[in-house]
Protein backbone atom coordinates (compact mmCIF):
# COMPACT_ATOMS: atom_id res chain seq x y z
CA UNK A 1 0.00 0.00 0.00
CA UNK A 2 1.22 3.69 -0.45
CA UNK A 3 2.64 5.92 1.97
CA UNK A 4 0.83 9.26 2.56
CA UNK A 5 4.62 10.24 3.99
CA UNK A 6 5.30 12.76 0.56
CA UNK A 7 2.12 13.94 0.21
CA UNK A 8 0.09 17.03 1.66
CA UNK A 9 -2.08 19.70 0.67
CA UNK A 10 -1.69 23.70 -0.26
CA UNK A 11 -2.78 26.49 2.41
CA UNK A 12 -5.75 27.43 -0.07
CA UNK A 13 -6.46 23.34 0.80
CA UNK A 14 -6.18 24.10 4.68
CA UNK A 15 -8.26 27.01 4.70
CA UNK A 16 -11.25 25.25 2.98
CA UNK A 17 -10.67 23.17 6.35
CA UNK A 18 -10.28 26.03 8.78
CA UNK A 19 -13.84 27.78 7.17
CA UNK A 20 -16.01 24.86 6.78
CA UNK A 21 -14.65 21.63 8.77
CA UNK A 22 -15.84 21.75 12.77
CA UNK A 23 -13.41 19.11 13.16
CA UNK A 24 -10.69 21.17 12.25
CA UNK A 25 -9.82 23.29 15.25
CA UNK A 26 -10.18 19.65 17.38
CA UNK A 27 -7.09 18.19 16.06
CA UNK A 28 -3.94 18.80 17.30
CA UNK A 29 -1.02 19.95 15.95
CA UNK A 30 0.48 16.22 15.15
CA UNK A 31 -2.82 14.77 13.89
CA UNK A 32 -3.65 18.32 11.62
CA UNK A 33 0.08 16.79 10.00
CA UNK A 34 -1.09 13.36 9.60
CA UNK A 35 -4.19 14.05 8.38
CA UNK A 36 -3.09 16.60 5.60
CA UNK A 37 -0.80 14.15 4.28
CA UNK A 38 -3.59 11.62 4.29
CA UNK A 39 -6.35 13.88 2.15
CA UNK A 40 -3.07 14.86 -0.25
CA UNK A 41 -2.81 11.14 -1.11
CA UNK A 42 -6.57 10.69 -1.05
CA UNK A 43 -6.93 13.43 -3.69
CA UNK A 44 -3.81 12.46 -5.65
CA UNK A 45 -4.87 9.13 -6.42
CA UNK A 46 -9.09 8.67 -5.93
CA UNK A 47 -11.14 9.09 -9.23
CA UNK A 48 -13.53 12.10 -8.85
CA UNK A 49 -17.24 12.15 -11.25
CA UNK A 50 -19.92 14.48 -10.84
CA UNK A 51 -23.41 11.91 -11.29
CA UNK A 52 -25.70 13.44 -13.72
CA UNK A 53 -23.37 16.19 -14.99
CA UNK A 54 -22.42 17.50 -11.70
CA UNK A 55 -19.94 19.66 -11.08
CA UNK A 56 -17.38 18.43 -8.38
CA UNK A 57 -15.83 21.28 -6.62
CA UNK A 58 -12.55 21.58 -5.04
CA UNK A 59 -14.11 22.67 -1.69
CA UNK A 60 -16.16 19.40 -1.90
CA UNK A 61 -13.40 17.13 -3.13
CA UNK A 62 -11.54 18.51 0.12
CA UNK A 63 -14.15 18.15 2.77
CA UNK A 64 -15.15 14.86 1.32
CA UNK A 65 -11.33 13.65 1.47
CA UNK A 66 -10.97 15.17 5.19
CA UNK A 67 -14.05 13.04 6.52
CA UNK A 68 -12.59 9.97 4.75
CA UNK A 69 -9.45 10.09 5.95
CA UNK A 70 -10.25 10.92 9.52
CA UNK A 71 -10.80 7.45 9.85
CA UNK A 72 -7.59 6.57 8.98
CA UNK A 73 -5.77 8.90 11.59
CA UNK A 74 -5.23 6.37 14.02
CA UNK A 75 -4.72 3.58 11.55
CA UNK A 76 -1.46 1.72 10.16
CA UNK A 77 -2.72 2.51 7.10
CA UNK A 78 -2.38 5.58 4.66
CA UNK A 79 -5.43 4.72 1.83
CA UNK A 80 -8.79 2.63 1.33
CA UNK A 81 -7.42 -0.65 -1.16
CA UNK A 82 -11.31 -1.84 -1.66
CA UNK A 83 -11.86 1.58 -3.85
CA UNK A 84 -10.37 4.37 -5.68
CA UNK A 85 -13.40 6.57 -7.10
CA UNK A 86 -15.51 8.61 -5.41
CA UNK A 87 -18.87 9.64 -7.29
CA UNK A 88 -20.98 12.80 -5.96
CA UNK A 89 -24.37 12.92 -6.31
CA UNK A 90 -26.50 16.17 -6.27
CA UNK A 91 -28.95 14.75 -3.89
CA UNK A 92 -30.65 11.75 -3.03
CA UNK A 93 -28.83 8.47 -5.31
CA UNK A 94 -31.69 6.79 -6.65
CA UNK A 95 -30.44 2.91 -7.39
CA UNK A 96 -32.09 0.89 -9.60
CA UNK A 97 -32.48 -3.10 -10.05
CA UNK A 98 -32.51 -5.77 -7.64
CA UNK A 99 -31.06 -4.93 -3.88
CA UNK A 100 -30.21 -6.96 -0.90
CA UNK A 101 -32.16 -5.39 2.11
CA UNK A 102 -30.67 -8.26 4.65
CA UNK A 103 -32.23 -11.00 6.59
CA UNK A 104 -32.30 -12.74 3.09
CA UNK A 105 -34.81 -10.43 1.66
CA UNK A 106 -34.35 -8.39 -2.08
CA UNK A 107 -36.08 -5.92 -3.38
CA UNK A 108 -36.44 -4.82 -7.00
CA UNK A 109 -36.75 -0.93 -8.55
CA UNK A 110 -35.88 1.96 -7.35
CA UNK A 111 -33.96 2.30 -3.97
CA UNK A 112 -33.37 5.88 -2.64
CA UNK A 113 -30.32 6.18 -0.39
CA UNK A 114 -27.32 8.89 0.73
CA UNK A 115 -24.57 6.68 -0.65
CA UNK A 116 -23.28 3.26 -0.61
CA UNK A 117 -20.01 1.25 -1.05
CA UNK A 118 -18.64 -0.71 -3.56
CA UNK A 119 -16.11 -3.71 -3.16
CA UNK A 120 -13.29 -2.78 -5.52
CA UNK A 121 -15.69 -0.41 -6.76
CA UNK A 122 -16.75 3.24 -6.72
CA UNK A 123 -18.16 4.96 -3.11
CA UNK A 124 -21.34 6.81 -4.18
CA UNK A 125 -22.00 10.27 -2.00
CA UNK A 126 -24.92 12.48 -2.05
CA UNK A 127 -23.99 15.84 -1.74
CA UNK A 128 -27.08 16.99 0.09
CA UNK A 129 -26.41 14.63 2.75
CA UNK A 130 -22.55 14.85 3.45
CA UNK A 131 -22.78 18.99 3.45
CA UNK A 132 -26.33 18.68 5.99
CA UNK A 133 -24.22 16.11 8.34
CA UNK A 134 -20.37 17.04 8.14
CA UNK A 135 -21.00 20.27 10.69
CA UNK A 136 -24.51 18.40 12.42
CA UNK A 137 -22.84 16.21 14.67
CA UNK A 138 -25.74 16.07 17.17
CA UNK A 139 -27.91 14.07 14.01
CA UNK A 140 -25.53 11.57 15.23
CA UNK A 141 -24.91 10.67 11.32
CA UNK A 142 -22.55 11.18 8.80
CA UNK A 143 -22.98 9.73 5.18
CA UNK A 144 -18.96 9.86 4.43
CA UNK A 145 -17.75 7.84 7.83
CA UNK A 146 -20.50 5.44 6.79
CA UNK A 147 -19.91 4.41 3.42
CA UNK A 148 -15.60 4.81 4.26
CA UNK A 149 -16.46 2.65 7.34
CA UNK A 150 -17.85 -0.15 5.31
CA UNK A 151 -14.13 0.01 2.90
CA UNK A 152 -12.64 -0.64 5.88
CA UNK A 153 -14.48 -3.45 6.54
CA UNK A 154 -14.26 -4.54 2.99
CA UNK A 155 -10.59 -4.80 3.16
CA UNK A 156 -10.08 -8.39 3.48
CA UNK A 157 -12.65 -8.75 1.26
CA UNK A 158 -15.81 -9.82 3.50
CA UNK A 159 -18.30 -7.30 4.32
CA UNK A 160 -19.09 -8.83 8.05
CA UNK A 161 -18.55 -5.87 10.23
CA UNK A 162 -14.90 -6.97 11.19
CA UNK A 163 -11.98 -4.75 9.76
CA UNK A 164 -8.58 -6.62 9.46
CA UNK A 165 -6.99 -7.43 12.59
CA UNK A 166 -3.05 -7.97 13.19
CA UNK A 167 -3.82 -9.70 16.70
CA UNK A 168 -6.27 -12.68 16.92
CA UNK A 169 -6.78 -12.16 20.02
CA UNK A 170 -7.86 -8.64 19.09
CA UNK A 171 -10.30 -9.51 16.99
CA UNK A 172 -11.63 -12.34 19.10
CA UNK A 173 -12.34 -9.63 22.00
CA UNK A 174 -13.45 -7.23 19.00
CA UNK A 175 -16.36 -9.74 17.69
CA UNK A 176 -17.07 -10.53 20.93
CA UNK A 177 -18.24 -7.15 22.21
CA UNK A 178 -20.03 -6.28 18.40
CA UNK A 179 -22.25 -9.50 18.86
CA UNK A 180 -23.21 -8.82 22.43
CA UNK A 181 -23.86 -4.89 21.80
CA UNK A 182 -25.91 -6.37 18.08
CA UNK A 183 -27.76 -8.92 19.95
CA UNK A 184 -29.09 -5.99 22.73
CA UNK A 185 -29.36 -3.57 20.99
CA UNK A 186 -27.72 -0.22 22.70
CA UNK A 187 -30.64 3.10 22.42
CA UNK A 188 -27.25 5.27 21.29
CA UNK A 189 -26.94 3.31 17.93
CA UNK A 190 -30.05 3.81 15.33
CA UNK A 191 -32.32 1.04 14.50
CA UNK A 192 -30.32 1.20 11.38
CA UNK A 193 -27.45 -0.50 13.06
CA UNK A 194 -29.05 -4.13 13.96
CA UNK A 195 -29.85 -4.66 9.69
CA UNK A 196 -26.57 -6.60 9.93
CA UNK A 197 -23.24 -6.98 11.39
CA UNK A 198 -21.50 -4.47 8.74
CA UNK A 199 -24.26 -1.95 9.03
CA UNK A 200 -23.60 -2.30 12.72
CA UNK A 201 -19.99 -1.28 11.91
CA UNK A 202 -20.79 1.63 10.07
CA UNK A 203 -23.05 3.08 12.44
CA UNK A 204 -21.76 2.82 15.89
CA UNK A 205 -18.81 4.27 13.39
CA UNK A 206 -20.57 7.57 12.70
CA UNK A 207 -21.52 7.35 16.18
CA UNK A 208 -18.19 7.29 17.29
CA UNK A 209 -16.84 10.27 15.56
CA UNK A 210 -20.04 11.89 15.67
CA UNK A 211 -21.18 11.76 19.66
CA UNK A 212 -18.29 10.34 20.92
CA UNK A 213 -19.08 11.46 24.60
CA UNK A 214 -22.51 10.07 24.33
CA UNK A 215 -21.22 6.22 23.07
CA UNK A 216 -18.55 6.53 25.86
CA UNK A 217 -21.00 7.17 28.35
CA UNK A 218 -24.10 4.94 27.32
CA UNK A 219 -21.56 1.63 26.01
CA UNK A 220 -18.02 2.28 27.65
CA UNK A 221 -16.69 -0.69 26.56
CA UNK A 222 -18.09 -0.96 23.41
CA UNK A 223 -16.43 2.66 22.88
CA UNK A 224 -13.34 1.09 24.13
CA UNK A 225 -13.38 -1.18 21.54
CA UNK A 226 -13.86 1.15 18.68
CA UNK A 227 -10.94 3.36 20.25
CA UNK A 228 -8.63 0.71 20.25
CA UNK A 229 -9.34 -0.38 16.79
CA UNK A 230 -9.86 3.28 15.30
CA UNK A 231 -6.17 4.17 17.28
CA UNK A 232 -7.92 7.70 18.65
CA UNK A 233 -10.31 8.76 21.22
CA UNK A 234 -12.96 11.42 19.88
CA UNK A 235 -14.06 11.46 22.76
CA UNK A 236 -11.16 13.18 24.74
CA UNK A 237 -10.88 15.35 21.92
CA UNK A 238 -14.76 16.62 22.33
CA UNK A 239 -14.62 17.00 25.93
CA UNK A 240 -12.76 19.97 27.13
CA UNK A 241 -14.68 22.56 24.78
CA UNK A 242 -17.67 20.96 26.47
CA UNK A 243 -16.99 21.44 30.19
CA UNK A 244 -17.35 25.00 31.29
CA UNK A 245 -14.91 27.46 32.22
CA UNK A 246 -14.19 27.85 35.89
ZN1 LIG B 1 -24.34 0.81 5.11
Amino acid sequence: MRSADQHGISAEQVGILEREWHLWPQLAAPERDRIQRLIGLFLATMGWEGAQGFEVTEEMRVLVAAQACLLLLGLEIDEYPATDSVIVHPGTVRLRGEHHLGGGLRSSGVMAVDGQAHYRGPVLLSWSAVRAEMNAPERGRNVVFHEFAHQLDMIDGSVDGTPPFDDDADRRRWMEVCTTAFEAPPEVLRDYAFTNPAEFFSVATETFFCQPVQLKEAEPVLYGEFVQYYGQDPAARAQPREQPRE
